[in-house]
């Protein structure tokens, strides 16, 4: 079957099972495949030649890589000036650790705090042009944030589920959008499953992480960023704290597209993938040391980094598939280690990051006491978010 978008802004061709490859049409409102139950990923026409010009240089969001993203009518975008975020050298720690190249790209500064904006901005966009009414997730905290700024400038009902235990700025921001807030007792995993029961009509469209296929392509510009902040070369080393895992994934999509198109320049490896979880929540990281065949039965806790504790990534196997494919690896990080990371990127660097970056830092530093971290590498963190919704529960630590 042969699938062409109806109109040239994007190159979107098809969708396919993550599981066993099936494919599906772009053009109707899809969620999970219907035959595997698993995620559905968006293919583009990268045959048809496409230079670098395709990117919008006059346009300083995300949206500048219109062409390799899904919406098919720019009307349909829903946008609050997400991404193309801050690439900054981090040269303090740099020195201090023997790094030749030590850069940081800070999601922390889009709308809504965190890079949740980028996913849910491109969801909702879509959302809009196929015609959903109202929308219901599943979020440990950033994500319900940006789904409900986002349903509120679409004008769309927003339904918010998410831990009671969370940090009150998560709650209170929803509820200042607008949204319909759900409290339950538990992780994400429980908010997933009253989602379930709260939508058993299917009424509203379910934005979890990786159950519908374009929070995922939000993500992935991520990827292109890099290249294009970095003149079409890579780092060596690319950190990520991997939840859902769609930034991981997103990512390294980016970086096989971009690959196909020729975008990057001439013998520019890709960077081996790191995913950083906490150790209060590393189902990847029990699976991947070969401790349980996958984490359907993981028992998660809750962390500081709230966007870490998810017990049961959908995602887990294309996870798996990033890390072979990239030889790269898993590393958890303590809760008294992500405080010192807080710290030390703070006093150092002057950046005030989530718990979820401050990880990222902390898993390059045993790297590179683990040696599989070498000290002339060029290394990127990804900091997701930015701290100042997580004061509930780090205020006074600083001291320490
Ligand atoms: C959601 C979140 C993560 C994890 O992102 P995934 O795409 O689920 O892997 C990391 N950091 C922060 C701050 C988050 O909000
Ligand atoms: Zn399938």
């Amino acid at each position: 079957m042969k699938l062409v978008a109806s109109e040239p802004y994007s190159r979107l061709a098809e969708l396919h099972c993550a599981g066993c490859g099936s494919a599906y049409s772009p053009f109707v409102l899809q969620r999970v495949s219907p035959c595997c139950q698993l995620p559905l990923v968006a293919g583009y026409d990268l045959q048809e030649p496409l230079s670098r010009d395709a990117i919008e240089q006059t346009d300083s969001s995300m949206w500048r890589y219109g062409a390799l993203l899904p919406l098919l009518h720019s009307e349909n975008k829903v946008t609050l000036g997400e991404g193309l975020t801050p690439l900054l050298q981090l040269p303090r720690l740099a020195a201090r650790y023997e790094l030749a190249s030590l850069l940081l790209k800070d999601e922390g500064q889009n709308p809504t705090g965190s890079f949740k904006a980028r996913g849910l901005s491109m969801a909702i966009s879509k959302a809009r042009e196929l015609g959903v009414e109202g929308c219901i997730i599943p979020t440990a905290g950033n994500a319900g944030v940006a789904m409900a700024a986002y349903c509120a400038r679409a004008g769309l009902r927003a339904v918010v589920v998410m831990p009671r235990h969370t940090p009150k700025a998560f709650k209170e921001e929803c509820y200042w959008y607008g949204a319909e807030v759900e409290l339950v007792d538990g992780l994400i995993s429980d908010c997933g499953a009253r989602v379930r029961q709260r939508n058993a009509d299917g009424a509203l469209l379910d934005i979890s992480t990786l159950k519908e296929p374009y929070r995922l392509e939000g993500k992935k510009t991520m990827g292109y960023e890099i290249a294009e902040q970095l003149g079409w070369q890579l780092p060596d080393v690319l950190l990520y704290p991997a939840g859902g895992g769609t930034g991981l994934i997103g990512i390294w999509k980016a970086f096989q597209e971009m690959k196909a198109l020729g975008w990057l320049a001439p013998h520019t490896p890709l960077p081996r993938m790191v995913a950083v979880q906490a150790a209060n929540c590393c189902p990847l990281l029990e699976t991947y040391q070969g401790r349980q065949p996958n984490c359907q039965h993981y028992q998660g806790q809750a962390t500081l980094a709230n966007g870490l504790a998810v017990p049961h990534p959908l995602g887990e196997a294309l996870m798996l598939r990033v890390l072979q494919e990239s030889e790269g690896t898993v590393v958890s990080i303590s809760e008294e280690d992500m405080l010192a990371g807080m710290r030390e990127l703070g006093r150092q660097e002057g950046l005030f990051v989530a718990p979820e970056g401050a990880a990222v830092w902390m898993a390059t530093r045993q790297l590179l006491a683990s040696g599989w971290l070498r000290p002339n590498e060029r290394v990127l963190l990804l900091n997701t978010g930015s701290a100042q919704k997580y004061l509930d529960n780090v205020a006074g630590r600083a001291l320490e």
